[in-house]
């Protein structure tokens, strides 16, 4: 599937559409999530053109990866999330439920994150 240009994180990512940024360096954008599902969450997206994780960990030059995955400590870490502890989610794809395609990582924290997944109906 070809990467989508129109995508809601692509027009973040060209000032188009606004955020509320956090954090931003050669690699890597974070901003607030629009619909917080913590008291602290954060998406944190790489500049490049990339669908997925799956997409992101496939084609993304060492560099970019490199550089994304410090960006995402660093947030943490200027959040002041290290000490308490924080949780960071990324979906792929219909089955965990993607509704932006352009790959991000959630960051969630400042409070007790509960169990890692939501319980299914048996
Ligand atoms: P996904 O389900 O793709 O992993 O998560 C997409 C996330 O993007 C959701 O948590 C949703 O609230 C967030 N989101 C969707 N549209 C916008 C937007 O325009 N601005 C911001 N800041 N977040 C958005």
């Amino acid at each position: 599937m070809a990467y989508d240009s129109e995508n809601i994180f692509a027009k973040i990512l060209r000032g188009e559409i606004p955020c509320s940024r956090v954090y931003e360096d050669e690699h890597a954008l974070a901003f607030n999530d629009i619909n917080p599902q913590a008291p602290v969450h954060v998406l944190v997206i790489p500049k490049g053109a990339y669908e997925s994780m799956d997409d992101f960990s496939a084609n993304a030059s060492k560099a970019e990866i490199a550089g994304f995955f410090r960006a995402v400590g660093t947030v943490a870490r200027e959040l002041a999330l290290t000490g308490a502890g924080y949780r960071i989610l990324a979906n792929h794809g219909a089955d965990a439920r993607q509704e932006v395609p352009h790959f991000h990582v959630h960051i969630f924290g400042q409070a007790d994150l509960g169990p890692m997944l939501a319980q299914r109906p048996a």
